[in-house]
């Protein structure tokens, strides 16, 4: 696979879609986060809507393939729901003017968490809790061939491209296959540049980014941790996968992921890491869990073999393992 294959070619169109149907909703609701607050429809509408462009566009493309997508339709097939589903119609018909009310169920649910050796795995919208806040947030799509993530695409739209710009270039789109690196790209498809990872080999230098959410990751035992390693600097915390990229990048050098003390147990979605974690891989990085097992892509939507997730510069990864076990 290359940048010229059918694969590639149809998921950049559909994510760079997708992420415009995100940017339209969030933008029709400018000045209204405080709305948001209280009603999460406007995360509804953009997660269902993204999930239905890009469902279309690959099963139009590959109809043998499964896309393993987080929604199905049940929910907007509610009458009570008939508002959410004319409004998810409206905003898909700006992209794909053919589209009805019938036809986005149906394109939702060409997904199927039944997986066969190759499959696209998708999450609409990464995040939705930044989403909501007008923080970061993904649309993270990627094809998994025999167990291995081959091809991993996400597109974050708040994210800044340029470091130390924080305010300008918004908007960044990752892409990487399999032995072929790692790129970011603008949302246009266009300013391909290479990416790897920080050449940071003092722990006491490393920079970790870790979830804004408290019951998605133990901040206490990364903070104890980061202690343990002498690291000074203070975490970023930033929501969904874009922390993949900001490690892909050079600009942070871990990104830890315990889980939290409410749910200890809890088994990650495939799909909340199979694009992030060939991303920042690509770029020269390490992915595993917090034992330093692989990453488990092929039991099912959820990864029952892990616990938590490790991501290093590589350089960097055993010290942290060593320093986990405790
Ligand atoms: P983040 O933005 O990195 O905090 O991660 C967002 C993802 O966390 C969502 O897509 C959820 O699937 C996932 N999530 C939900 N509950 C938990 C949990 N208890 N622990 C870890 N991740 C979770
Ligand atoms: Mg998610």
């Amino acid at each position: 696979m290359d940048e010229h294959s059918p694969e590639v070619i149809t998921a950049i169109r559909a994510t760079l879609m997708a992420a415009d149907l995100c940017q339209s909703v969030r933008k029709d609701l400018a000045g209204g986060e405080s709305i948001l607050k209280e009603d999460r429809s406007p995360v509804t509408i953009a997660d269902f809507g993204s999930q239905a462009i890009i469902c279309k566009l690959i099963k139009e493309k590959f109809p043998d393939d499964v896309v393993v997508a987080e929604e199905d339709s049940t929910e907007l097939r509610n009458p009570g729901r008939s508002n959410i589903l004319k409004q998810v119609t409206q905003y898909v018909k700006n992209l794909i003017p053919e589209v009805s009310p019938e036809k986005v169920c149906a394109w939702i649910d060409y997904s199927s968490h039944v997986l066969p050796r190759r499959f696209w795995t998708l999450d609409p919208i990464d995040g939705t809790k930044g989403f909501l806040r007008g923080d970061q947030y993904a649309v993270a799509l990627a094809l998994i061939e025999g167990g291995i993530v081959t091809f991993g695409l996400m597109a974050c739209p708040n994210l800044y491209r340029v470091k130390d710009q924080p305010h300008m270039d918004k908007g960044c789109l990752f892409l990487a296959i399999r032995g072929k690196g790692s790129f970011q790209m603008d949302l246009k498809g266009g300013g391909k540049e290479p990416l790897s990872v920080s050449k940071t080999a003092a722990p006491s230098e490393a920079l970790f980014t870790e979830s804004v959410e408290p019951d998605h990751a133990d901040h206490l035992f990364h903070q104890r941790l980061a202690q343990k390693l002498n690291i000074e600097k203070p975490s970023l915390r930033m929501d969904s996968q874009a922390k993949y990229g900001i490690v892909a990048r050079g600009e942070a050098t871990l990104y830890l992921r315990v889980p939290s003390r409410s749910e200890r147990d809890y088994k990650e979605n495939i799909w909340d890491h199979a694009a992030g974690s060939i991303i920042a891989e690509e770029a020269g990085g390490r992915v595993t869990d917090t034992v330093g097992n692989p990453l488990d892509f092929s039991s099912g939507v959820k990864m029952e073999k892990n616990h938590g997730i490790l991501v290093t510069n590589g350089i960097l990864h055993e010290v942290v393992l060593e320093a986990l076990k405790i």
